[in-house]
C-alpha cells in the first residue's frame, strides 16, 4: 500500500536486518548508530523510493519529497547546522548503496550544500580559505561527473593546465585564489557542455544528486556488474545522505580504508591504508599512493587504538571480517561505512577457520561460508621457483590478488575482450581501472595497473573475481593510444607475452612455468570437519606416486581407481606391453609376463607406500587396444627391433588385432577371458606387493581388485576363480594371508540390469560412468563432442553428459543397480569412479544416492568434499 511505504529513514531508526529496504550501506550505518559507534548522522532514502521513481518515468513523488525535507530538518536540529545557510551551513555526502555491495558501480558526491555563499562561511569557520575552495571545486567536479555525466578528464585537464601555467607540481600547491580561478573555469564548463549553471540552490543540488543515484541503477556498468554477479535488476538502490566530516582538514585529519583481517591471506590483524589530509575518494581512486595502516600508530596513536578497538567490535558484532571506511577530522575518528569485506578464496578459508576457532561461528556456518569453487581457487597456481630465481622482474607493484598467470597484454578492456574472443589468454594492463573496464577484467588472466593501492578498484575487483593482479607499479607507464607500455627503458607492445605474479607483485617479460602450490592452506583442519558431515567419501583416480601423493594432501580417503594400463604409457614399458600383445604363443607371453610382474609389483609397493593404509582399488588391464598398437612404418620398425621380429610380421599381427570399434572391442574382462594369464599375473603382482608391504609397514593395505567391463555374472565368476587360485598361491608362498576384495566395474547397461546376479559374486561395485554414458546414449566417448555440440545448438541437450552426469537415464540405471545389488548383499560397497561424478551438478543429485564414495582427479577432491558436506 502506497501510504504504508517507507520512503526515507533516519540512521537512528533502522538496523542491519533492513538491507532490502536500506541497502547494505544504509543498514550498516543504522546498525552502527544503534550500537553507539561514532557515525556522522544522516538518513537513507530507501530502495522503495528508488523503485517508485524508476517505475514512474523518473518522477519523484511528493511523499518522497516531503519526507526528504523532514529528514533534512531533523538533521539540521541534530547537527545544529542549517542546509544552505550562510552561517554554519550543513554539508552532506550523498552515496548510493544497494542490497549487495557493488564496488565502484554507483557514485558518490561529497561536500554537497556548498555554493558561492556557503563556501565563504566554511572558509571563515575553518579558518582555512584554501581548504574551503578545494572542497567546493571537488563538489563541482563530482557533481558534474555524476549528475551531468561530464567527463572527469575535462575537469582534471583544467586543474592540470592551471598547475602548468603557474608551474605548480601537486594539487596541494594550489592556493585559495588558485582554486577560485579553477572554479570559474569549471562553471564555464557547465554552461558550455550543459547549457546551464551549476545549481546554487542546495535543495536542487540534493534532489538532482538523489535522482542521479537512482538513475545510475540502470547504467550499463551497473547492469554488467549485476549480470556477472547474478544480482537481480529489480532490487533498486538506496541513497545515503550523511553529514560531512572532513579528512582534508589540516594535518590532523585523514581518511582511509581498513580491513579487520588481511583480505588477501586471511591473516589476523588490521590491514589497510590511509592518506593524511585527504578526502574520501582519494584512497579508493588510487591517485595518491597511500600509507599502510600500521603507520597510523605513529601519525595518530590515539586514533589508531580507537580504530583497532572499533574494528574488533564490529567484527565480533557481524561475526565476519569487516571492510571499514573511516575519516579523521581534526583528530576525531568517524566511521563512514562497514561491510563484510571481499576477500580471496584462500583468505575466506583461513578467516572462516579462525572465526570458528575464536568461537564466533559454528562448524556448520563455516562450511556454509565457503563456496564450491573457493577451494579450487585457493589452490591457485604459482610460478616455478627455479624460473623465478633465474628471471629478473620487469616491473613490480603491490601484490593485490594472488596467483600466477601468463598471457598477452592489452591496454584497453575492449581490446582485451576481442583478443579473448580470438582464444588468446589475456593480461589487461592499464594506468588504473574503473567500472567501465569490468568486462575486460572478467575475461583476463591477470590485471596490472600503474597506479593505486591495495584497495583501489583494480585490486578489489580482481580479488573478488579471483583474478591474479598487481597494482601500483610506479615505474610503469602505459600509452593506450600507441598501444605500448614502458618501464626502465624497455618498451613492450600490445600482444607481448608477460608473466604476472599476484602473490609477490612481480611482472616478468616472457613466459614463466607454472607450478601448483597448495602447501600453506589449512586444508587438513577443514577436511576433518567436512568428512563428519557426509556419509559419501571422496577418493582419487590416480596411479602415479606423484598423483597419489597430491591426492592424499588434497584429502582423498583412498584411491578409487588405479588404471593399470596407464602404467604402460612410458616408452620402455609400452614396448614390453606391445611385445605381450603381439606375442604368438603362450610361452612367449609367459616369459614377458614374468618381467612385467616384477615391474608392476614395484609400482604397487610404491603406491601402497604413499597411500598409507587407505583403501586402494586397482583395476585390472582395460586397454582399448588401439592406444597401444604400433600405428605406422616407423613404429612397426621400432617395435620389430625390440621384439626381435621383422617389421612385416609386426604389421601383420597389428593389423590382425586392429578393431573397427576399439571402444567396444577387446577391452577389460574380455582380455582376461582370452588371456587369463595376464590377469593372473596382475593379481599375483598386486598381492605379492600387498604381503611384502605388510611385512615392511606392519599395516594392512585394503586392496580392492577390480574387474572392468563386466556384462554377466558367469564371466565375472570365471575370472574371480582364476584370480583366487593365484592369490592363494601367493599367500602360501609367503605363508601370510592379507585381506583383499574382488569387485567389478558397472559400466555397461547390461551389468546394471543384472546387478543382482553379479552381486552374488562381487565384493564391490564401482560405476564407470564414462562407459556407462557412452553405452546408455549409444554415443562414442571419442567422437561425441561433434554430436553433442549439434544437440546443444538445437537445444536438445543442456549439458554434455560426459561432463555432468545424466540423472534421468544414466542415473536411473545406477539407481537400479544399487537397489538390485544391495538386495542381494546389503553390505555391498558401492562407488563411482567416472570423473563426471565430481562435477558440482552431478554431486547435487548423487549425494542422495546410497553410495560409499565418489572418485575423481586429485585437484577436484576438496571441492567435491565441500559440496557433499553442504548437504
Ligand atoms: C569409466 O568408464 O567411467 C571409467 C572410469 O573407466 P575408463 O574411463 O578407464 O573407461
Ligand atoms: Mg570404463
Amino acid at each position: 500500500d502506497f501510504f504504508m511505504k517507507t520512503w526515507v529513514l533516519p540512521f537512528n531508526k533502522g538496523n542491519a536486518e533492513q538491507k532490502e529496504l536500506l541497502g547494505g550501506k544504509g543498514a550498516n550505518l543504522a546498525e552502527m548508530t544503534r550500537l553507539g559507534f561514532p557515525v556522522p548522522q544522516g538518513f537513507t532514502i530507501t530502495t522503495t523510493a528508488c523503485l517508485d521513481y524508476l517505475e514512474n518515468q523518473e518522477y519523484l513523488n511528493p511523499s518522497i519529497l516531503t519526507e526528504i525535507n523532514i529528514a533534512i530538518a531533523a538533521l539540521e536540529d541534530e547537527t545544529k547546522k542549517k542546509f544552505g545557510n550562510s552561517q554554519n551551513p550543513l554539508l552532506v555526502s550523498v552515496r548510493s548503496g544497494a542490497k549487495f555491495s557493488m564496488p565502484g558501480m554507483m557514485d558518490t558526491i561529497l561536500n554537497l550544500g556548498l555554493n558561492d555563499e556557503t563556501v565563504l562561511s566554511l572558509a571563515k569557520d575553518s579558518g582555512d580559505e584554501r581548504f574551503a575552495y578545494d572542497c567546493y571545486r571537488r563538489l563541482l567536479q563530482m557533481f558534474g561527473n555524476v549528475v551531468f555525466d561530464m567527463d572527469h578528464q575535462l575537469f582534471e585537464k583544467i586543474v592540470a593546465d592551471y598547475k602548468q601555467t603557474h608551474q605548480l607540481v601537486s594539487d596541494s600547491d594550489v592556493t585559495a585564489d588558485g582554486w577560485k580561478e579553477v572554479i570559474v573555469a569549471f562553471k564555464v564548463l557547465f554552461v558550455k557542455l550543459k547549457q546551464r549553471d551549476f545549481p546554487q540552490n542546495v535543495e536542487e543540488q540534493l534532489l538532482l544528486a538523489v535522482e542521479a543515484v537512482f538513475k545510475s541503477w540502470n547504467n550499463q556498468r551497473a547492469k554488467t556488474y549485476r549480470r556477472l554477479h547474478g544480482i537481480s535488476d529489480s532490487l533498486g538502490t538506496a541513497v545515503n545522505v550523511q553529514e560531512m566530516v572532513f579528512g582534508n582538514f589540516w594535518d590532523t585529519s585523514g581518511t582511509g580504508v581498513v580491513f579487520s583481517r588481511n583480505p588477501a591471506t586471511g591473516e589476523a590483524g588490521l590491514f589497510g591504508e590511509y592518506l593524511m589530509n585527504a578526502q574520501g575518494e582519494d584512497v579508493v581512486a588510487g591517485i595518491r599512493t597511500p600509507k599502510s595502516i600500521q603507520t597510523l600508530k605513529k601519525d595518530l596513536p590515539k586514533v589508531y587504538l580507537q580504530l583497532k578497538e572499533i574494528c574488533e567490535k564490529l567484527e565480533a558484532h557481524y561475526k565476519d571480517m569487516q571492510d571499514i571506511e573511516f575519516t579523521v577530522e581534526k583528530g576525531k575518528l568517524f566511521i563512514l561505512q562497514t561491510r563484510n569485506g571481499k576477500r580471496t578464496a584462500k583468505a575466506k578459508l583461513v578467516i572462516a577457520l579462525d572465526l570458528f576457532k575464536e568461537g564466533m561461528i559454528t562448524e556448520q556456518e563455516l562450511i556454509e561460508r565457503i563456496e564450491g569453487n573457493d577451494l579450487e581457487e585457493a589452490l591457485h597456481p604459482a610460478f616455478c621457483k627455479e624460473d623465478k630465481k633465474e628471471k629478473e622482474s620487469w616491473v613490480s607493484g603491490l601484490p593485490a590478488s594472488p596467483g600466477a598467470a601468463v598471457g598477452q597484454i592489452y591496454f584497453s578492456a575492449d581490446q582485451a575482450v576481442e583478443a579473448s574472443k580470438r582464444g588468446e589468454k589475456v593480461i589487461l594492463m592499464r594506468a588504473e581501472t574503473s567500472p567501465e573496464d569490468i568486462e575486460g577484467m572478467a575475461i583476463s588472466e591477470a590485471i596490472v595497473t600503474c597506479r593505486g593501492g591495495m584497495t583501489s578498484h583494480a585490486a578489489v575487483v580482481a580479488r573478488g573475481m579471483g583474478i591474479c593482479s598487481v597494482v601500483g607499479c610506479e615505474n610503469l607507464s602505459v600509452d593506450e593510444k600507441e598501444r605500448v607500455a614502458y618501464a626502465d627503458g624497455q618498451v613492450v607492445k600490445e600482444g607481448a607475452v608477460l608473466s604476472v605474479d599476484g602473490t609477490t607483485g612481480d611482472v616478468y617479460i616472457g613466459e614463466l612455468r607454472l607450478e601448483k602450490n597448495n602447501t600453506q592452506l589449512p586444508l587438513k583442519e577443514l577436511f576433518e570437519m567436512l568428512d563428519k558431515q557426509s556419509s559419501i567419501a571422496v577418493r582419487a583416480n590416480a596411479e602415479t606416486e606423484k598423483d597419489i601423493t597430491t591426492a592424499m594432501e588434497l584429502g582423498a580417503t583412498g584411491i578409487g581407481l588405479s588404471r593399470t594400463e596407464h602404467m604402460f604409457f612410458e616408452k620402455k614399458r609400452l614396448m614390453l606391453f606391445r611385445k605381450l600383445i603381439l606375442a604368438q604363443t603362450l610361452e612367449e607371453r609367459i616369459a614377458i609376463l614374468e618381467t612385467l610382474k616384477e615391474v608392476q609389483k614395484e609400482d604397487f609397493k610404491r603406491m601402497y607406500y604413499v597411500a598409507k593404509g587407505h583403501p586402494m582399488t586397482i583395476r585390472l588391464l582395460d586397454p582399448p587396444l588401439h592406444e597401444f598398437l604400433p600405428k605406422n612404418e616407423e613404429e612397426y620398425q621400432e617395435t620389430a627391433e625390440f621384439v626381435g621380429k621383422s617389421a612385416k610380421e609386426i604389421k601383420q599381427k597389428a593389423n590382425a588385432l586392429a578393431e573397427v570399434n576399439p571402444m567396444l572391442g577387446f577391452r577389460g574382462v574380455r582380455l582376461g577371458v582370452a588371456y587369463p594369464e595376464i590377469y593372473q599375473m596382475q593379481a599375483e603382482a598386486i598381492m605379492e606387493a600387498a604381503v611384502e608391504s605388510y611385512f615392511e609397514l606392519n599395516n594392512w593395505m585394503e586392496v580392492e581388485i577390480m574387474i572392468p567391463f563386466t556384462t554377466d555374472a558367469s564371466e565375472f565368476q570365471r575370472i574371480r576363480q582364476l584370480l583366487e587360485e593365484r592369490i592363494q598361491e601367493v599367500f602360501h608362498k609367503y605363508n601370510q594371508p592379507v585381506p583383499y576384495m574382488i569387485g567389478t566395474m558397472i559400466e555397461i547397461p547390461r551389468a546394471c540390469i543384472l546387478a543382482d546376479e553379479i552381486a552374488q559374486y562381487a565384493d564391490f561395485f564401482s560405476f564407470g560412468t564414462n562407459d556407462l554414458t557412452q553405452m546408455t546414449y549409444g554415443l562414442s566417448r571419442d567422437d561425441s563432442p561433434k554430436i553433442i555440440n549439434q544437440y546443444m545448438t538445437h537445444g536438445l541437450m543442456k549439458e554434455d553428459p560426459f561432463q555432468v552426469l545424466d540423472e534421468k537415464g544414466v542415473g536411473a540405471l545406477m539407481k537400479m543397480a544399487i537397489e538390485k545389488g544391495r538386495k542381494i548383499k546389503p553390505e555391498l560397497k558401492i562407488g563411482i569412479c567416472g570423473e563426471a561424478a565430481a562435477h558440482p551438478d552431478s554431486i547435487a543429485f548423487l549425494k542422495d544416492y546410497a553410495i560409499d564414495y565418489i572418485s575423481c582427479s586429485p585437484y577436484r577432491i576438496p571441492q567435491a568434499k565441500l559440496l557433499l558436506a553442504k548437504g
